[in-house]
């Protein structure tokens, strides 16, 4: 049980802000977005290698969700009103097309956090989860998995 506490030590607190803010989801600062949306290889700050949290489209489906609750709303809600035309009702939505666009980088940062949480890397799990204990630097080490 103390690999488990260990473990539990390291991912003490989901890294909540780290990914809605695109920071490494291990140490915090370091900045994981190159551009937009794509996600550098290593951690600029403290080396984790992030190519096994490729979230890709991840976030979409959260997006589409959101936003479109927000953007079906805001267009129902301006017909129902106001009796107005479908091309109003329309341009009633754009800010959830606005809402989406923006929130595709911190949605995908905070998947790239939740992976590394909870240790579900791309590569079935192992190394990028591998990687919370190597980072973890805690006071007692930690004895190899499975093992
Ligand atoms: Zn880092």
């Amino acid at each position: 049980m103390r690999t488990d506490d260990s473990a539990a030590a390291a991912r003490a607190g989901v890294p909540w802000l780290a990914g809605l803010t695109g920071r490494c989801p291990r140490c915090r600062q370091g900045r994981i977005f190159t551009d937009w949306t794509r996600i550098t290889d290593d951690c600029p700050n403290c080396g984790l290698d992030l190519r096994q949290a490729d979230v890709g489209d991840g976030p979409v489906p959260f997006i589409i969700m959101i936003a479109g609750f927000l953007g079906a709303g805001l267009g129902t809600w301006v017909m129902m009103m106001f009796d107005a035309p479908v091309w109003l009702a329309l341009l009633a939505a754009l800010p959830a097309l606005l809402a989406a666009v923006a929130m595709i980088r911190p949605l995908k940062g905070l998947l790239v956090s939740l992976q590394y949480h909870y240790r579900a890397g791309d590569s079935g799990g192992g190394d990028f989860g591998d990687a919370i204990a190597d980072g973890a630097s805690s006071s007692s080490s930690t004895p190899p998995k499975n093992g």
